[in-house]
């Protein structure tokens, strides 16, 4: 069965070793004495892009766009979309506000100077957007982002914001600025928000069951955003020693995914996160304003 509903894909472009769960064994300055193998996994993905013929938003983290502005040219040569996924994968709510400013302005520009256009996305590492960091939302607004996707209507150790929408609208900012939000995905069970957006979520589940979760979203003619890390095709990547629960989160089912994916990419349809809120005229509403934060 496949629906006609334009669903979202989109990477998280990123080494293994700049995951939070990994935080506590690897610090950002033993990052350069590492092998990367961002590069290889995701020329792996564009191939399988082209291959299904399916065009995905690429969050590139501005550490990554710095050593490899290559890659970024040929994410955007294939014809997706390159957005941005902050600079140094730093929690939101743990930075001051001038510094995650600076630092999101810089990786911005970074990528606008790579690809000549307009970066117009924004993702914060492991969604750390949350009650704590709304503050964060102005200064994306003033950077002169078009949507934000940072928010996972979850109860979650690390991230989420209980309650908020669950399907793409415009907010209003602390501040009274708008910016529209596309949120994680998540299902509605018995009275809970399950996260069902992917990555973790899509290596714990049984598969049949992500897509029973998917075809529900679908019809109820919604539009489910799927996320996926270039390390989760990469079953063979060194092993970090870090917390039982932590190793659980990043290896749990690594050797099945990219079968996983490439099945889904045959049934369902996929477009970039900008089309499918232009799709939704979120950009051009002229109407109220859907959510105060
Ligand atoms: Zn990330």
């Amino acid at each position: 069965m496949h629906s006609d509903i334009n669903n979202v894909l989109t990477i998280d472009v990123e080494d293994y070793f700049h995951v939070a769960a990994l935080a506590k064994s690897i610090r950002p300055e033993d990052w350069d004495t590492i092998a990367p193998r961002v590069s290889k996994n995701c020329y792996r993905l564009l191939d399988l892009f082209d291959e299904k013929n399916v065009k995905a938003t690429h969050f590139v983290l501005g550490w990554v766009a710095e050593r490899f502005p290559d890659l970024i040219r040929e994410i955007d040569n294939r014809g997706h979309e390159v957005a941005s996924h902050g600079y140094s994968h730093q929690l939101v709510y743990t930075q001051a506000p001038t510094l995650f400013e600076n630092e999101t302005r810089d990786s911005k520009n970074l990528l606008e100077d790579i690809i000549g256009k307009p970066v117009q996305g924004y993702r914060a590492a492991s969604y750390s957007i949350t009650r704590k960091s709304l503050w964060a939302l102005d200064i994306l607004a003033d950077l002169g982002f078009k949507y934000d996707s940072s928010i996972f209507p979850v109860v979650h150790d690390k991230y989420g914001i209980r309650g908020s929408p669950e399907f793409p609208h415009i907010l209003e900012t602390p501040n009274k600025s708008q910016l529209v939000e596309y949120p994680l995905s998540t299902y509605r069970i018995m009275g809970q928000s399950i996260p069902v957006a992917g990555g973790g979520y899509f290596r714990l589940y049984p598969y049949w069951l992500s897509k029973y979760f998917y075809h529900s979203i679908n019809q109820q003619s919604m539009p489910f955003v799927f996320y996926l890390h270039p390390w989760e095709i990469d079953p063979t990547q060194p092993r970090v020693k870090a917390s039982l629960l932590s190793r659980f989160r990043h290896y749990n089912n690594l050797d099945d995914c990219y079968r996983r994916l490439s099945d889904l990419l045959s049934e369902f349809c996929f477009t970039t996160m900008y089309s499918k809120l232009d799709e939704m005229k979120l950009f051009t509403s002229n109407g109220p304003v859907t959510v105060s934060y």
